[in-house]
């Protein structure tokens, strides 16, 4: 089955444009109607991929090259501005296509919400499916502002799909009383200072999918996104928690929350373009004894 129809755009750096035979399938989702503060995620996937070429292909963190991998980035999905339902029916049918073929769907964002139409598709496929989320928020709010489909309630939604015990948030450092005292909900979370080690070990041998919403970052560092939140982690401290993952069984990631125009020196969307080499290189990694991450 053919992938859903894309609108095309010049590929992630190193990519090539055809799904067949990659391992790893990106593919934008810029859409950002349900987010609270700030608008402009929807211009998210075409920032980053324009920065891409900045980067080195080589990472030495993870010894490895994008050369070694072979990855396709299909285009944008054509999202209606405004229509949730629609673009998250066509970023789990997308989602879908590229599980079923054996691939890994990557997703470039584009808001938060979307990440619930990925796991869904995930979860519908692997049934240890795990899901480990870097995020200043909880996004657990049951609704907002009477909406049940917002990026604040993302991972509430997410919840009711998979047990307590497959969620693991981190980099949470805002969020509402009931968000950071309730008990069921504070057993899914670990604070900002969580070891790499720690966070594979909560892994395990499970299927896994990893979110990054960027403003797990501080905002000294990326403060390209809708809603930047003081008192977050450095870069490497986040592509330490990425790296420790390589060698797990990814099926499924996205970087989401890019918003750019709120990032007038673009060192966001390069932020956002190097997490994503990392995450191509960290998910496509498994088994891979000579990951430096992993012998420290
Ligand atoms: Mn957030
Ligand atoms: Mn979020």
């Amino acid at each position: 089955m053919p992938l859903p129809p894309t609108l095309r755009a010049t590929p992630f750096i190193g990519a090539r444009s055809e799904e067949e035979g990659a391992r790893v399938v990106l593919f934008g989702c810029p859409f950002d109607s349900t987010v609270s503060f700030r608008p402009g995620a929807r211009f998210g996937p075409a920032a980053i991929r324009a920065v891409s070429d900045v980067l080195e292909t080589y990472c030495p963190v993870l010894g490895r090259d994008l050369e070694d991998v072979v990855y396709a980035d299909v285009g944008d999905l054509p999202l209606p501005p405004g229509d949730t339902a629609t673009a998250l029916n066509l970023t789990h049918a997308m989602a879908t296509q590229v599980l079923t073929a054996g691939q890994m769907p990557a997703a470039l964002g584009g808001e938060h919400l979307l990440t619930l139409p990925l796991v869904r598709a995930a979860a519908e496929v692997f049934e240890d499916l795990v899901v480990v989320q870097f995020d200043a928020h909880f996004d657990m709010r049951n609704q907002y502002l009477g909406v049940e489909l917002s990026h604040t309630t993302v991972m509430r939604r997410v919840s009711e799909l998979l047990a307590p015990s497959h969620i693991l948030q981190v980099g949470q450092r805002s969020g509402t009383r009931e968000e950071f005292e309730k008990t069921e909900f504070r057993e899914r979370y670990g604070p900002p200072e969580q070891s790499a080690s720690g966070i594979r070990q909560w892994v395990g041998s499970r299927s896994l999918y990893v979110t990054v919403d960027l403003d797990v970052l501080d905002p000294s560092v990326c403060p390209g996104t809708g809603t930047p939140e003081p008192g977050g982690v450095d870069f490497r401290t986040l592509q330490n928690w990425l790296v420790g993952l390589a060698g797990c069984r990814w099926v499924g990631w996205d970087v989401m929350e890019l918003s750019p125009h709120h990032d007038p020196t673009q060192i966001s969307s390069v932020v956002a373009a190097k997490l994503v080499r990392t995450m191509i290189l960290a998910s496509s990694a498994g088994g891979d004894k000579s990951v430096r991450a992993l012998k420290q």
